[in-house]
């Protein structure tokens, strides 16, 4: 018997809307191919008016948050307190500016930044008269972290609240995008997020000055002058005028993204919650998850020994992939000698929380085949 091969179904795959091509091409008719022109200001200009705040289009969301970084000043040796349960992106900037990374457990709720062990350390670096020059919160799957209570913090300390929201375009809490609430935000266009510019980033803040910094910031901090003249030191973080294409027709149809995106995590939990052992990340009142991607929480000690690396192997077995929910940073090598404030959550996550394909092209049969490998792992 003939066995024909299954495509893959990924776990957050790129999804065309089908202008990218249209405005890809007006770049190259106008010979716009470089990182200015009209797909770059237009992209920026429909992230703003989508947003409400003030956008710079940036190659990356590691470099907005490098930049955000740069333009609060954070040197070497200062401190800056971080998420611990995010990818490496989020933490890795602190250090190219020399600065040490301290890193602070999630909560169980939304699993992000826990406000208990953040008041922790904030307390702790009062304490010893180093007042951090930053704290950095994720928005981990979409989902909110509990902004209230951190930006209460926050502003207590008299410490700048930076939104990682790379994963969270499309989310909003009480009712206003994620990404606008801090000092500043940081988007990422990257290739599995929710809208792709196949690479690239945005810097969001409410305040003109900071983008216009990292505008400045990100074109090699040129000064004005006929000639090349620099009076400190610049990056290339610009977005191409290319990708800025895509990203137009991307957001173009984020809102349908979105309403794709929770409609596979209703599915999954329709579908997944009358099995013991298995729980979802919680969405509180007052937030509003774009559930970029679906991640269940596997409790052997419930679920009969059965644990997420059971249903990782099934799955992959029939050529879908799955993921293990971020390694937190504190358990890093390269962040080992880290200080962390929190206790064993964010671990806790890790060992127990499980990705499930999310993409927003997912088709019903693809979903019933997923839920219908899960089911026979625990059957
Ligand atoms: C994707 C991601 C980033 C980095 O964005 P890039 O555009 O890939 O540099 C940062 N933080 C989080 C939480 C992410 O998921």
């Amino acid at each position: 018997m003939k066995v024909i091969a299954k495509d893959r179904i990924w776990l957050s795959p790129p999804h065309m809307s089908g202008n990218e091509m249209k405005y890809i091409q007006e770049a190259i008719d106008g010979n716009w191919v470089a990182p200015v022109g009209q797909n770059v200001n237009a992209f920026e200009a429909g992230l703003e008016k989508h947003l409400k705040c003030n956008v710079a289009a940036l190659s990356s969301g590691t470099a907005a948050l490098h930049l955000a970084l740069v333009i609060l000043n954070v040197k070497r040796g200062d401190v800056v307190l971080c998420q611990s349960l995010t990818f490496a992106a989020s933490a890795n900037p602190i250090v190219y500016q020399g600065a040490v990374p301290v890193f602070i457990d999630s909560e169980k709720t939304t699993w992000n930044i826990c406000p208990n062990a953040l008041e922790d350390a904030l307390k702790h670096y009062a304490r010893k008269g180093k007042r951090p020059k930053a704290v950095i919160g994720v928005h981990l799957y979409g989902m909110p972290c509990m902004m209230d209570e951190v930006l209460f913090l926050c502003n207590k300390y008299g410490v700048p609240f930076i939104e990682d929201a790379a994963e969270a375009l499309g989310s909003t809490y009480k009712g206003k995008m994620l990404g606008t609430f801090g000092e500043m935000g940081i988007l990422s266009f990257n290739g599995n997020k929710i809208i792709t510019t196949s690479g690239g980033g945005a810097l969001l803040s409410n305040r003109s000055e900071h983008i216009k910094k990292a505008k400045f910031l990100a074109t090699q901090a040129r000064d004005e002058a006929p000639h090349y003249e620099h009076s400190q030191i610049g990056f290339n973080y610009g977005l191409s005028n290319i990708s800025a294409g895509i990203g137009r027709a991307q957001l173009e149809v984020i809102d349908d993204r979105v309403k794709r995106r929770r409609s596979n995590f209703d599915s999954y939990y329709k579908k997944l919650k009358k099995f013991p052992g298995i729980s979802f990340q919680n969405e509180p009142p007052d937030c509003f998850s774009n559930r970029w991607l679906t991640a269940i929480l596997v409790d052997p000690e419930i679920s009969n020994g059965i644990g997420r690396e059971d249903f990782r192997l099934n799955l992959a077995k029939e050529n879908i992939e799955s993921r293990q929910v971020w390694k937190p940073m504190h358990l890093q090598p390269v962040f080992s000698k880290a200080p962390y404030f929190g206790g064993k959550v964010s671990e806790e996550l890790f060992e127990k929380g499980l990705c499930l394909p999310s993409g927003s092209d997912l088709s019903k049969l693809d979903l019933m085949s997923i839920c219908k490998n899960i089911d026979q792992v625990l059957t």
